[in-house]
Order: C-alpha cells, then structure tokens, then sequence
C-alpha cells in the first residue's frame, strides 16, 4: 500500500501554536521531512517526539523529491515540515507535492500557523478579499512589475519582507502606489510582536532599524476604486493588466474601451501607432 504525505503546520514563534493532531501526526508517521533538520529537532524534543529526520529544502528539492516518493511508494507515511508556519507559503515543499499527486500518493494537509493569515487577521485591513504575493522580487524590472500589480490590485496585498530590506521596500512602494495606509505585523506570537500602522510614509519614519520577522498588508487603492478604477492607469498600464490576466489583444481592446467609455477604435489607433 502506499504511504501518505502530511503537510504538517508549525509555530511561527510561540511554541504552543501546534495541533493536537500536527503532534499525533509528528509522532505516528515513519519520517520527519524537514527543512532544516536541526531546527526541527528543536521543536521535536520540545514535543518529546524522537523519529528519523530527512532534509529536504530548496537546493536538494529534486533530488530528494525522488528519494521521499520512493520511500511513500514503499508504504512509509510522511510528515513534511518547514523551518516555522505552512509548508509550501514562501518555503519549499510545491515539489513534492506535485511528484505525490502524480503518483497518485495521498496529500493531507495538517493546518495550523501562518504568518501571512495571522498578520492580515489582526491588521484591521479589508479581509474580504486579498492578494499574497510572497516577497518582491529583487531584479529591477521583475520588481516594477510586482509593484505596479500592487497599485492596480483592487484588493487588500499581503508581501512578506526581511527587516533589513523594509526601508528600501517602503520606499519602492511609495513611488509607485503613493501614500497607500500599510500595517506592519511583525514577530507576530512572540515576545516582541507588534503592529505599526499608518501611511506608507508614516512607516518610513515609525520603523528605521525595526527588527524581526515582517509582514506588510496594504490597503487597496480606495480613491481609485471609489473614483474610476482605470483613470489612474496609462493606457499601456491598463493594456498590462489585462494581458496579464490572460486576454488576448483584441479582448483587451474592446475591454479597455468599455472601462473608459470610448470607441474601441480609438484605443485601437493607440496601440497600432506605437
Ligand atoms: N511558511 C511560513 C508561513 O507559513 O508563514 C513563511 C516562511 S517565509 C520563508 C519567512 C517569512 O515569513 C519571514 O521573512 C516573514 O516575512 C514571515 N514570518 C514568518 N514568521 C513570522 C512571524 N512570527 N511574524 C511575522 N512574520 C513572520
């Protein structure tokens, strides 16, 4: 029979933030695979649980993807743990994950903490509908992109930062979104947690040398929603965001014109003369 893979949620600081079933499950399973074994153990003589460990993160991901399946096809249960939170939120595990439900093996989430879910819960910022786009990318033109996706998303986004990039982050963030309200949750369930919140500017002066672990949740654009969503784009802006969503050139056209109540010729003339 083959074997199972748990995706076991960890803490994110505080210690008891772990199930009672994530402990069953860490205790009953014939493996432990880990992102960084020695931080894992950690957590595991804490829990008094003594089980065989496997590192699996993100530079031997293919390699080990092919050793576990081989282990689950022989019959193993598997626990698939990260260094804190989600498996598979900004931290491997996508991989094996894929390889198990091409083997047809049984994938069972074990939920638990969450940096991303946890921040935005506690923000007092639009739940309803959101956007988690994991960390901005560092390449200049990957990151201008991620940015002006930000400006344009009608919905509240969720990034995650390290502290020593936030200021710099912050800043990208103010040129091109202006002077948007952000919540910064930062070593949230630990001692030091806290939440700053103010205008983006406002953040810029609140957290000069802010240490930890950071989540930023922005608020959407309400101006613009409120006014017209599709004023503040440039035509190409506005061309970007549908291509992106998958139209294709003639949809974009003729969506474009509807946003903006104009004939579709004339966005048409627009885009052929360039
Ligand atoms: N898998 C994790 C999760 O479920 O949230 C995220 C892992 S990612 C490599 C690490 C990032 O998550 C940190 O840089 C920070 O942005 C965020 N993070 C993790 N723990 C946190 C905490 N206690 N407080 C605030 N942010 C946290």
């Amino acid at each position: 029979m083959l074997g199972k893979l748990y995706i076991v949620a960890t803490p994110i600081g505080n210690l008891e933030d772990i199930t009672l079933r994530a402990i069953r499950v860490l205790k009953e399973v014939d493996l432990i695979s880990a992102e960084d074994t020695r931080h894992t153990l950690k957590l595991l003589n804490h829990l008094k649980i003594s089980k065989p460990l496997i590192s699996y993160h993100r530079h031997n991901e293919a390699l080990k993807t092919d050793i576990l399946i081989h282990k689950l096809q022989e019959g193993q249960n598997i626990a698939l743990v990260s260094d804190a939170g989600t498996p598979g939120i900004c931290d491997p595990g996508e991989e094996i994950i894929k390889a198990c439900i091409d083997c047809g093996i049984k994938v069972i989430p074990i939920p638990g903490a969450c940096a991303m879910v946890n921040a935005l819960i506690a923000s007092g910022i639009d739940t309803k509908e959101f956007a988690f786009l994991g960390f901005l990318p560092l390449h200049k033109k990957l990151r201008k992109e991620k940015l002006l996706e930000i400006k344009n998303a009608n919905k509240t986004v969720i990034l995650y930062e390290a502290p020593h990039k936030l200021n710099a982050t912050l800043k990208d963030l103010k040129e091109i979104l202006g002077n948007r309200q952000v919540v910064l949750a930062r070593e949230i369930t630990k001692i030091h947690e806290e939440y700053i919140r103010g205008t983006i500017s406002e953040l810029l002066d609140k957290t000069e040398g802010v240490k930890g672990e950071i989540v930023l949740i922005i608020e959407k654009n309400k101006v613009v929603l409120e006014d017209n969503l599709f004023k503040e784009l440039s035509l190409d802006e506005h061309y970007k965001m549908y291509e992106k969503q998958g139209f294709e050139k003639k949809e974009i056209i003729k969506k474009i014109a509807k946003d903006r109540n104009v004939n579709k010729n004339q966005i048409y003339q627009y885009f052929i003369s360039k």
